[in-house]
């Protein structure tokens, strides 16, 4: 069977790099376009030598020099996902992995409408340890009933450009999937000032900032008398990369057109 092709968006990037290096691990992928934004210094070098796995002989180009490829995988800026997606789409890709985050609700609504037209795998956190937590949240939310407060932590490196991150309002979704509850009428985004007592049953998520920490989430329950903490910590992006390879797999043995979550590819 011929390898499946494979462009990587944001190819100089610090995911970008990640992906590059981990298709050039993972049998039967095969990165034939990387690309960046145009102006990026990167454009003209070699995408493996970025991404420290030895020349691939692919040069980073702009969007409108990438050869076509079978799945495109995109971890670059909310603002520019509406248009990868029109590019994918016009250039007759099979399939898309989405990781970019912070998404606004038109660019959401972008993404959904490209949808109709490509299979997409959009998830905030493609790591098997995040999504086998987001599993374990709602479970949790679902029996342990209101007097446990549910707040959510987490902590990323100083570069990052949204919150809370993408991972931790997915948890935030899961808890009040488990609670039967609408996150919008229960969440709290940070607390400052006299903010008076908690009320049950909200909901609330702070983003701490700092150094080089690749992403750590904690979802703490607590109760009067005890306290349930369910975490996950990620040391490297590979495990990032290593999911959007397994979803760029999972698309390409033939997808109908629609929006699937990382539970969806890990048959979670
Ligand atoms: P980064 O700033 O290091 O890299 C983004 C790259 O995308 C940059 O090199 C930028 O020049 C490039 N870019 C921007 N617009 C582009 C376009 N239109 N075409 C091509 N390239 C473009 O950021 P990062 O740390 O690599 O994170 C990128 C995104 O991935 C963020 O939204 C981040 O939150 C998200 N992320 C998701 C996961 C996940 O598992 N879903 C994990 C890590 C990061």
């Amino acid at each position: 069977m011929s390898d499946i092709t494979l462009t990587i968006l944001g190819a100089a990037g610090r995911m970008g790099r990640m992906l590059v290096a981990a298709a050039t691990r993972t049998p039967g992928l095969r990165v034939v376009a990387a690309v960046e934004q145009n102006g990026n210094p990167e454009i003209g070098n070699d995408a493996g030598l970025l991404a420290g796995v030895g020349a691939l002989g692919v040069p980073v180009t702009d969007a409108a020099s990438a050869p076509p490829a079978d799945i495109v995988v995109d971890f670059t800026f909310h603002t520019a996902a509406p248009g990868n997606l029109a590019n994918a789409i016009a250039k007759g890709a099979k399939g898309y992995v989405l990781g970019t985050t912070g998404l606004s609700p038109e660019e959401r609504a972008a993404v959904e409408s490209a949808a109709t037209k490509i299979p997409v795998v959009w998830a905030p956190n493609f790591s098997l340890g995040v999504n086998l937590l987001f599993d374990l949240v709602q479970r949790a939310a679902a029996i342990l009933d209101s007097s446990y407060d549910i707040e959510i932590v987490e902590m990323h490196h100083k570069h990052k450009k949204d919150a809370p991150s993408g991972t931790a309002l997915g948890l935030a979704e899961a808890a009040a999937k488990g609670r039967a509850a609408n996150l919008a009428d229960t969440a709290v985004y940070g607390r400052h000032g006299i903010v008076g007592e908690r009320p049950a049953g909200q909901i609330a998520i702070h983003a701490l900032r700092g150094g080089d920490v690749v992403g750590d989430h904690t979802v703490i329950f607590a109760a009067d008398g005890e306290r349930v903490e369910l975490a996950h910590k990620a040391s490297s992006r590979s495990s990032f990369a290593n999911g959007a390879m397994t979803a760029a797999k999972w698309l390409a043995e033939g997808r109908a057109p629609a929006i699937y979550s990382m539970r969806d590819v890990l048959g979670l």
